[in-house]
């Protein structure tokens, strides 16, 4: 074991101490950030591999009366969202793609984009879900800062 790790370590197990002394002693309740309308709640999940895993934690918060409905869905979904705190960070869109490690095959993608985004914008994100990463060419719909429709170059489905 490393120095770094020993003090990490040591941190860590003094934080979770502080932790239960603060609870016992003040009894608090962790602040309410927002809220949920629904009465019933959907869970949206295309991952074999953490379900079991994930029925167990729906199981926790439906005993204390939060009632979800799990849905299974199929991989190959492209989500777009607006996400209006995007403009604070100065971006007007951003991507997520989640990557098959080994063969490279793109198995789901979310979009964010401001809430007035433009066509541009929301094509250049696509282009992101697609799979294509930012070109040098100016005026390519791919630019990283100055995106445009006016030039697709590239950008035909091949297979
Ligand atoms: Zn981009």
């Amino acid at each position: 074991m490393n120095t770094a790790l020993a003090i990490g370590g040591a941190i860590a197990s003094l934080a979770a101490v502080a932790a239960v002394v603060y609870g016992r002693i003040r009894r608090v309740k962790p602040k309410v950030m927002g809220a949920w309308t629904q009465k019933l709640l959907l869970i949206e999940c295309a991952e074999p591999s953490i379900l079991p895993n994930l029925v167990e934690a729906i199981k926790l918060w439906d005993s204390l009366q939060w009632s979800m409905v799990l849905i299974q869905t199929i991989p190959g979904v492209i989500q777009v969202k607006t996400d209006p705190t995007l403009e604070d960070l100065g971006l007007l869109g951003r991507t997520f793609t989640q990557v098959e490690k080994d063969t490279g095959r793109i198995l789901s993608a979310t979009i964010y984009v401001v809430p007035n985004a433009s066509v541009t914008t929301i094509a250049h994100e696509i282009g992101h879900a697609l799979g294509f990463d930012h070109t040098q060419i100016t005026g390519h719909l791919m630019h990283a800062t100055k995106p445009s429709i006016n030039d697709l170059r590239g950008l035909e489905r091949k297979t």
